[in-house]
């Protein structure tokens, strides 16, 4: 089945109208819930995770949306009803599906490279599907648990297939340097040591090479690292069921066109192209992919200020809401939600918290804006709200998501109260 792309969820209905997401005007929603205000197009988010899907409708196949790209539970019963499942990396995170989405546990895979025992007994109590273990002394763990719990654990091993992904270092987790993963090439002495175990059943293996990563020729590559060692396991009598390939597909951030079909359906190919020889179920675990692009964070316009050459503009919005500038040097791009005649300038947009890192965009050119206008920070779906703190003492934003005409709240703004509970004077 073949989708012809929508148009991006941000947009302006008619020349000078203001930015809608979907049929609703971010300036209703900015007076209706105050900014800094993340908003969500529950339609882009369906559309996106109905692209692998389809891509994948030719075998087994399960779509473990990563949680911690953005971990809004209205966001994680969107994509549960629409039949994913989930990859976490906490136990938080499964609560959260639990919250969401009880009848999602049976499609919980648990990545992560620190799992605490407590965390690992949450998780072999609600059932989930597997456990992609990071070490030996984690399945030792997790073998230690299972037997206390009487649960037998099904696992994965995340093996690291040595692969480079041309990606920000913060982000790239596929050498043997980084701390993720097994060695692949201890990979098969462990699955044999693991045969012996009555708690243990060895279900699969995972892969994650990293984030943002545009090219699909970096995952095809770690696929048949993988797919060799399946054939090995096989070959030893281990038959797996499950195939993961982590996540780590990455979009378009500076607002050029973007086909997210044909990305996806090459995505797919290269993944499926080194499985030929196995016919299990393949788990995928895309996070950035699914929501970055339905997102926005929308600010308003506090000063704009001179300070010698440079101009500030300066938006209520700041780093505790949205870190990527800051972590990771990322581009979002920034634009006018109702555009105003006026000469463009080369700006600096940064927020109030007192860091010079606090910025959203340096020496970028700006369309006019002046105080008081509204700004929308666009492709801020993943890894934005997720990685949003209370530094400066400053509220966490409200989020809204955009069903078509209708927006719901799906996070009130946070309140001092909030950030005052778990103190003790
Ligand atoms: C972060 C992460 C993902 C999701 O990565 P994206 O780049 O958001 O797709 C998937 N799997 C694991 C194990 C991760 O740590």
């Amino acid at each position: 089945m073949t989708q012809t792309p929508s148009p991006r969820p941000f947009h302006h209905p008619q020349p000078g109208s203001a930015l809608h997401c979907g049929k609703v005007s971010l300036e209703t929603l900015a007076r209706r819930y105050g900014t800094p205000l993340y908003v969500y197009s529950a339609e882009q988010i369906a559309e996106r995770l109905n692209l692998f899907q389809q891509a994948l409708a030719g075998r087994s196949h399960l779509v473990c949306y990563a949680v911690k790209a953005n971990s809004a539970l209205a966001i994680l019963k969107l994509l549960a009803d629409r039949g994913a499942g989930f990859d976490i990396v906490s136990g938080g995170e499964l609560e959260r599906v639990l919250a969401a989405a009880p009848e999602a546990a049976g499609r919980v895979v648990f990545s992560g490279v620190g799992k605490t025992a407590a965390e690992i007994d949450l998780a072999l109590t609600a059932g989930i599907l597997e456990f992609n273990v990071e070490s030996e002394a984690e399945l030792a763990l997790l073998a230690a648990r299972a037997r206390k719990l009487k649960r037998s654990a099904r696992f994965a091993l995340r093996v690291n297939p040595d692969v480079f992904a041309d990606t920000h270092p913060y982000i790239s987790t596929g050498l043997r340097e980084h701390k993720f993963g097994i060695d692949i090439r201890q990979a098969l002495g462990i699955y044999k040591s693991a045969a012996g175990n009555r708690w243990l059943e060895a279900h699969g293996v995972s892969v994650h090479i990293g984030s943002q990563i545009r090219s699909a020729q970096p995952f095809g590559k770690a696929m048949e690292r993988v797919g060799k060692l399946v054939a090995q396991l096989k070959h030893e009598g281990i038959e797996l069921k499950c195939v993961d390939a982590g996540g780590g597909l990455g979009i378009d951030y500076h607002g050029g066109a973007f086909d997210a079909a044909a990305k996806v359906a090459e995505y797919a190919a290269a993944i499926q192209g080194a499985l030929a020889n196995f016919d299990g179920r393949l788990l995928i675990e895309p996070g950035r992919f699914l929501v970055a692009q339905a997102g926005a964070l929308v600010a308003r316009v506090l000063t704009v200020k001179r300070n010698g050459k440079k101009t500030f503009v300066i938006t209520d919005a700041a780093m505790n809401d949205l870190i990527r500038p800051a972590l990771y040097q990322a581009h979002h791009e920034i634009v006018p939600v109702r555009p105003r005649p006026g000469r463009p300038r080369v700006v600096d947009v940064v927020g109030p918290v007192c860091e010079s890192g606090d910025f959203f965009a340096r020496d970028r050119k700006l369309a006019h804006v002046e105080p008081g206008d509204l700004v929308a920070l666009l492709d801020a779906g993943a890894y934005g709200m997720a990685q949003s703190s209370n530094y400066n003492t400053r509220m966490r934003p409200a989020e809204v998501l955009v069903e078509g005409a209708r927006a719901r709240l799906i996070r009130r703004r946070e309140t001092m109260a909030d950030l005052l509970a778990p103190e003790i004077l």
